[in-house]
């Protein structure tokens, strides 16, 4: 069979890195991404693992490298060992390079010995305080004793470590070097993140969360010395080493600098809708493209073909002024952090 050409953006961007949110649900209520009575999405709505195989194998036919899984919490989705089990066949083949997912850990006791044992190399765990009482805050329904095991858990079992912190005003400003002391002590790499506009909360709310990377990272550089690294993995993280701890830093810094230009990414939800960009409404509906004639995939590449020619340049997520612009109305856990 002849290779489908790649796939290519109008600004010149290859994507070749997909974030699949295979549920919307999740066993916490993080304050930044859910409200504390979510609505979740009717099951009928949602792909089922089989059609989630089938966009991704699709993809990687057209020449996707990297398939991130995320939510809501993917752990939480039931059966989702098969789905990685069926998907691990394109990193056997070595059509796919990575495969990876974002958690919250609370699951990773049961699966991070299955998961590395399916060839998955490295897994993200968010973790935004070491203190229980401020993680019971923040997360509303979260455990941290449970969550420090689940990351021991991968450890234990092989897996290299990321934590992913949000950074939160007034919340755990007062913890950043700890982190930063605690992930070089474990071998862990720690990228911290700004808060996005996503989902519908009041204004006030993120303008109080928002705490800029560059004051983070001023405040690091008064104990650590952080040196630039080069490396991109085409994502909006831009990377520094710690001199003494060895460890890698990552900042995603979507508010106080975007770099939206290496974006080489798109993002499919639970239900089958494929964004182009995190900020932005415009989509593609697979779904239906699945069901109308799910033998025969023509429609569905014609339906992310057209879709990537019509990738945003980039977000619009603003907060300065005092004022948050560039809101998304879904949240996080839809679209796949
Ligand atoms: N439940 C998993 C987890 O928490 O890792 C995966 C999904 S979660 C939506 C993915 C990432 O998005 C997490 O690191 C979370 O902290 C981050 N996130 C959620 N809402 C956010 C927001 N409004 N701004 C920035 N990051 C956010
Ligand atoms: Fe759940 Fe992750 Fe959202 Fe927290 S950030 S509520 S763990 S989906």
């Amino acid at each position: 069979m002849r290779k489908p050409s790649p796939l290519i953006d109008p600004f010149d961007r290859t994507i070749s890195y997909l974030r699949v949110s295979v549920t919307d649900r999740c066993d916490f209520r993080c304050v930044y991404c859910m409200s504390e009575k979510m609505q979740f999405l009717p099951k009928k709505d949602l792909l089922t693992l089989e059609e989630l195989d089938k966009v991704c194998s699709v993809f990687v036919e057209m020449g996707i490298k990297k398939i991130r899984i995320t939510g809501g919490e993917p752990l939480v989705r039931r059966n989702i060992l098969t789905f990685f089990e069926g998907i691990s066949r394109h990193l056997i083949s070595g059509a796919l390079s990575e495969l990876t997912l974002t958690t919250n850990g609370s699951q990773l006791v049961k699966f991070a010995k299955p998961l590395s044992d399916l060839g998955i190399k490295r897994v993200n765990i968010s973790l935004d305080t070491l203190n229980p009482e401020k993680f019971k805050e923040i997360t509303r329904w979260g455990r941290l004793d449970q969550v420090l095991e689940g990351v021991q858990a991968a450890k234990s079992a092989g897996l290299a470590v990321k934590i992913n912190t949000v950074a939160l005003k007034k919340t755990n400003e007062n913890e950043l070097h700890q982190f930063v002391k605690w992930c070089g002590e474990e071998g862990f790499d720690l990228t911290f993140i700004e808060v996005m506009p996503m989902g519908d909360f009041g204004v006030e709310d993120r303008l109080d969360q928002y705490w800029s990377l560059k004051d983070l990272r001023g405040e690091l550089e008064k104990r650590w010395t952080l040196e630039d690294l080069s490396i991109s993995t085409g994502g909006p993280a831009r990377y520094s080493s710690v001199k003494e701890t060895g460890q890698k830093i990552g900042f995603i810094t979507p508010l106080s600098h975007n770099f939206c230009e290496s974006c080489n990414r798109v993002r499919l939800t639970c239900t089958g809708q494929l964004f182009m960009c995190l900020g932005q409404e415009e989509d593609a509906d697979l779904r239906s493209a699945l069901r109308i004639n799910s033998k025969n995939d023509i429609l569905l590449r014609q339906r992310i073909r057209s879709a990537v020619a019509r990738k945003p340049k980039g977000h619009d997520f603003d907060y300065t002024r005092q004022k948050v612009t560039g809101q998304m109305s879904r949240h996080m856990s839809h679209t796949g952090g």
